[in-house]
């Protein structure tokens, strides 16, 4: 199986990601936990020239082209192999973070996001992609507590701003509802504990089929 996270900043993926490979490796599933930008070498090489501030900003384009040839690297090195070798693949963001930061975000466009990222990918989606839907409000509460904790500093579009992250909280909201058999929305605010066993159920479904 392969799992992506997704869902805007502040909405909890990170630890809902850790959360989840406990719990569902506790289940008796060999899991991979992985993340985006990131995931392999290049990968992690790629995230810190995207993530550097000296480098910011960078264009919309090159900087859509980074993530999505790192995502490539990332599909053909590390989660096809492990997918193919029955190991449950939980990836902290995938394709839909492109569309939503960089598509609507950084206003290229869903449609070339999705062709993009598509091709890079050659055929490997997620069977499940779990979005964590947060509000504006408690999500930049949370930023700013995972900040002072060592967290990944300040995000870099003007997400701070709640008409930002309502863009890229509907954008979500709209690819999982467009495909709603390979979405699950869950409420980010609520217990994290129900969540990961809501995860874990629709997962042993799909086992199942
Ligand atoms: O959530 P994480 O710490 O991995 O994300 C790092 C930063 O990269 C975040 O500020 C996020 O907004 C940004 N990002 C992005 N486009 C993506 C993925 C992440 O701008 N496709
Ligand atoms: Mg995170």
């Amino acid at each position: 199986l392969f799992v992506a996270l997704e869902g805007p900043d502040g909405s909890g993926k990170t630890t809902q990601a850790g959360a989840l490979a406990a719990a569902w490796e506790a289940a008796g599933h060999p899991v991979h936990l992985t993340r985006e930008p990131g995931g392999t070498d290049l990968g992690e090489r790629l995230r810190s020239l995207v993530l550097d501030p000296e480098h910011a900003p960078i264009d919309p384009r090159t900087e859509a082209l980074l993530f999505s040839a790192a995502r490539a690297a990332h599909v053909e090195r590390c989660i096809r192999p492990a997918v193919e070798a029955g190991t449950t693949v939980v990836t902290d963001r995938f394709i839909d973070s492109s569309v939503a930061y960089q598509g609507v975000g950084r206003g290229l466009g869903v449609d070339w996001i999705v062709e993009l990222n598509e091709w890079a990918v050659d055929g490997t989606l997620p069977d499940l992609t779990v979005v964590l839907d947060i509000d504006a409000e408690t999500a930049a509460a949370r930023r700013t507590w995972r900040q002072g904790a060592g967290g990944t500093g300040p995000d870099r579009l003007e997400q701070e701003t709640a008409h930002a992250h309502e863009q890229l909280r509907a954008a979500f909201l709209e690819r999982a509802a467009a495909a709603p058999e390979r979405y699950l929305v869950l409420d980010a605010t609520t217990e994290m504990d129900d969540r990961t066993a809501q995860i874990c159920e629709r997962l042993e479904e799909l086992l199942e089929e």
